[in-house]
């Protein structure tokens, strides 16, 4: 079992299978992508299953597949299969934004995937598609009731939440648990490119006025996507989105789930499903980390949210060991940071969510 310096027991590794993605949100990346690595500097697939099967057998026993977006790696549920072999792994779960799982549910769960986390911010198409910037909510729709329909659960549908973009939708998004047997996660966003201040030239996102929930934003012109200080402005006090829920659909009374991880649930009277709340930011968050990353160039990495990581690939491709791998693995718990200083005024200055695997 690994256990790092601060007695945390690291049982979870969150591994991102491409930097590739086929959205553009708003708060993850600008409209024309970021650069992505080159091909032959991902990790194949053989060397993926090679690091995870080590990992399992130091404990590491759950597995998320993430990205960038994972469902555009060819051939994932073959991935999967062959991470399911080993019997040390006991929980496979992928962060998706399910364009493509309408057609994908069904092998991904023959291959051995447990459940998936859906990201979704929301209801309305239009709106969808001023956030997400490429695809449909048809088709995301699509994959969730394909998610169900396959048996992947629980089913969890994350939602970033946004003042001023979606904030009138939590009571829609809290009534889906009633009829559905969903887990709604609101996941307070969060200003993942710390650096860059007001100071920089704006231009609008969009000319769309007046349509129903249409929101008006300006996107830094350089950066294409939302700004460090318009996200810090955007975040809303869990507090507040549990009272705006309570206000149009009654109490709710704390609620567990299995796999809960770090989300404060609750539930609605009568509901088949319940509404959680995530703060990646603040740090209980951190007291509970029980996780490394490995990015898809095969960097291993202790916290999202501090610029250290450790090169895997180059090991695995110059004849390391399997001993060898494992006291990388070890050297990298040691160093696993207390917590993020995000609020003293720490600076990352390395990749971004879809880059590390969010
Ligand atoms: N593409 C997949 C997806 O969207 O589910 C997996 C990768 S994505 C980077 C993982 C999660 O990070 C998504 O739920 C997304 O909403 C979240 N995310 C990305 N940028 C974020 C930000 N600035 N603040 C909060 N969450 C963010
Ligand atoms: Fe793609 Fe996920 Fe980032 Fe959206 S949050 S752009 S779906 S990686």
């Amino acid at each position: 079992m690994l256990r790092d310096s601060f007695g945390r027991v690291i049982d979870y590794l969150r591994v991102s299978v491409t930097d590739r993605c086929n959205f553009r949100c708003i708060y993850c990346m600008p409209e024309e992508g970021y650069p992505v690595a080159p091909k032959d500097e991902l990790l194949t697939f053989e060397e993926i299953v090679r690091i995870v099967h080590i990992a399992a057998d130091l404990g590491m026993s759950k597995i998320r597949l993430t990205g960038g977006e994972p469902l555009v790696r060819r051939d994932l549920p073959n991935l999967i299969e062959r991470i399911a072999s080993h019997p040390g792994i006991e929980d496979i779960s992928l962060t998706t934004n399910a364009h493509l799982l309408q057609q994908l549910a069904r092998p991904l769960r023959d291959a051995g995937l447990h459940r998936v986390n859906i990201s979704l911010d929301t209801l309305d198409p239009d709106k969808f598609l001023q956030i997400a910037r490429r695809g449909s909510l048809s088709k995301v729709l699509e994959g969730i009731e394909a998610a169900k329909e396959s048996g992947l659960s629980p089913i969890k549908i994350n939602c970033v939440l946004m003042k001023g973009v979606n904030d009138d939708e939590v009571a829609d998004f809290a009534r889906w648990t009633v009829r559905e047997e969903l887990h709604v996660r609101f996941i307070e966003v969060m200003p993942i490119r710390w650096n860059l201040d007001e100071t920089e030239p704006f231009e609008s996102l969009s000319a769309l006025h007046g349509g129903r929930g249409l929101f008006q934003l300006r996107i830094q012109k350089d950066e294409g996507m939302l700004s460090d200080a318009q996200m810090r402005r955007m975040v809303i006090p869990f507090t507040a989105a549990k009272e705006a829920i309570e206000k149009e659909l009654g109490p709710m009374t704390p609620h567990q789930i299995p796999t809960n991880g770090p989300a404060h649930t609750y539930k609605l009277n009568h509901a088949l499903g319940t509404v959680g709340f995530i703060s990646q930011v603040s740090w209980d968050l951190c007291e509970r980390c029980n996780r490394l990353r490995l990015t898809a160039d095969g960097q291993l990495r202790p916290c999202l949210m501090a610029d250290g990581e450790v090169d895997l690939r180059t090991p695995l491709r110059t004849g390391s060991s399997d001993e060898d791998i494992r006291a990388i693995f070890e050297h990298v718990v040691a160093h696993k940071p207390e917590r993020h200083y995000l609020a003293e005024g720490q600076k990352v200055q390395g990749r971004t969510m879809s880059q590390i695997g969010g």
